[in-house]
């Protein structure tokens, strides 16, 4: 029988964007991957809930960034992050 630890480890995660407090909205994030960034009520970028962030452009964000703002960070299969990270909290 496999251990909670275990079990959690099976779990299925998926790589999702993170944005953390430090964004300026500056919008770089929102023209090259329109599909996943978007803007909150407080100007931050967020972002939106989608089965996969591949194939659209993130790096390029990250990259972008001029406040190095975005990060990959695991998710689980709802799109919650793992390791107790929240929205805009600096990781
Ligand atoms: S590129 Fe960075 S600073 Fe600009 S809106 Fe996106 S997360 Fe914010």
């Amino acid at each position: 029988m496999l251990s909670d630890s275990q079990l959690n480890s099976l779990k299925w995660s998926i790589r999702k964007p993170h944005v953390n407090s430090t964004c300026i909205g500056c919008s770089a994030c929102t023209a090259i991957s329109g599909d996943v960034f978007e803007f909150d009520d407080d100007g931050l970028s967020c972002v939106k809930p989608l089965s996969t962030y591949e194939n659209r452009d993130v790096d390029d964000s990250i990259a972008a960034c001029p406040v190095n703002a975005i990060s990959w960070q695991e998710a689980d299969e709802t799109g919650k992050y793992l390791h107790g990270i929240t929205e805009h909290v600096d990781v």
